[in-house]
């Protein structure tokens, strides 16, 4: 018998999606627009430095807040950028963002306490609050609805901007709100830097003290670095002394090759690559905005991230396991991330231009033999 604690974990529907889609494509071309990771490999210096580290010996644990030159480039990233004066004492390496965003949430919970995200938002939060024995209040990000979502149980907030599912970036006052009543901002930064339009903000803009802010970040997404598990945990004093605490008992350290090869994350050789690749989303983006508006399907604004969440007017879930079934289409429901997804799709564009226009005419026919 499972764990009451694990009972409440649900499964990750993309994954069921992905499943299914794989069982057909012994048989079709599947086009998948469902997953959440960039099609891009890694930036080859990225790569090499990877390698070199593994042939040069550093296969064994490190520190358990991370290696200390990781640290230095990323607090320097912070300091040049925001002008803030962090050092690499406020930074743990995580294994990704997800263990990051763990141990941030494991670090300020207690039983009972509500932690409040956006409807829809990332479906992991709702899972992780609940194993802590926390509430997830789901509410809109708009400052009536946080203050009628607020109560005394309130510990944190969870801000995700870049936003998945919606590619949308949170407005200043929302941020204004929650460092003025909320005693935590978990800060899930993972989608920053890949913004095609407008401003988006990093949460220690409006903390530079780092007192109420768990900013969590990693190299996954805008690095194309997923499968290397790399993310960290910024945050003061006393919340890294907990995060450590869960660090050393929980995973030791994050991946040592992994550690090595994410500094070359900061080179001006990389940043070209990384430049290509946000083109190269905003050609997609472009391209998703026009089918879905010829679809006439109401969209909100994604400006940012690889997502875009249009309301197609039905049950998403249905429509997206029939759309997989009847043309190899491969999307998202929206209802995995919230009860506002419930007649959502999410559509990702990290997949190659010609995939993604190949995707979207299937569901123009699809839509029109119906
Ligand atoms: N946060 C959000 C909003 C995500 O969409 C994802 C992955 O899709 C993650 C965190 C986890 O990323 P990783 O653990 O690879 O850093």
């Amino acid at each position: 018998m499972l764990s009451k604690r694990l009972l409440n974990f649900e499964s990750f529907e993309v994954m069921d999606i992905l499943s299914l889609a794989q069982k057909l494509e012994k048989e079709h071309k599947v086009i998948h627009l469902e997953i959440g990771e960039p099609d891009f490999n890694t930036p080859k210096s990225i790569v090499e430095e990877g390698i070199k580290a593994l042939k040069d010996g550093f296969t064994h644990y490190t520190d358990s807040r991370g290696i200390l030159e990781l640290r230095e480039k990323i607090s320097n990233l912070y300091n040049s950028k925001y002008k803030v004066d962090i050092n690499p004492d406020n930074i743990i390496i995580t294994g990704g963002s997800s263990l990051g965003l763990f141990f941030a949430l494991s670090s300020i919970i207690d039983e009972g306490d509500e932690v409040l995200i956006q409807n829809p938002s990332y479906p992991c939060y709702k899972n992780f609050i609940r194993f802590l024995g926390g509430k997830p209040v789901f509410c809109d990000f708009t400052v009536e609805s946080l203050e009628k979502a607020i109560s005394n149980k309130t510990k944190a907030i969870i801000i995700n901007s870049p936003s998945n599912p919606l590619g949308e970036v949170v407005d200043k006052e929302i941020y204004e709100f929650a460092y003025e009543y909320i005693p935590y901002i978990i800060s899930d930064e993972i989608y920053n830097g890949l913004v095609y339009e407008g401003k988006c903000y990093s949460a220690i803009e409006f903390d530079e003290n780092l007192e109420k802010t768990i900013l969590v970040n990693g190299f996954s997404k805008l690095y194309a670095m997923t499968g290397w598990r790399i993310g960290y945990v910024l945050s003061n004093e006393k919340i890294i002394e907990g995060v450590l605490k869960l660090q050393q008992n929980l995973f030791i350290s994050a991946p040592t090759m992994s550690q090595y090869a994410a500094l070359k994350a900061f080179e001006k050789e990389t940043e070209k690559e990384i430049n290509n690749m946000i083109k190269e989303f905003n050609r997609r983006r472009k391209l998703v905005l026009k089918y879905v508006k010829y679809f006439g399907w109401e969209v909100n604004n994604p400006i940012a991230a690889y997502y875009v969440f249009p309301n197609i007017g039905e049950d998403g879930r249905e429509f997206a396991y029939k759309l997989l079934k009847e043309k190899y289409v491969a999307l998202t429901p929206g209802i995995g991330f919230g009860s506002k997804g419930k007649n959502c799709i999410r559509i990702s564009y990290a997949n190659s231009y010609e995939n993604i226009k190949e995707g979207l005419e299937r569901i123009k026919e699809f839509l029109n033999e119906r």
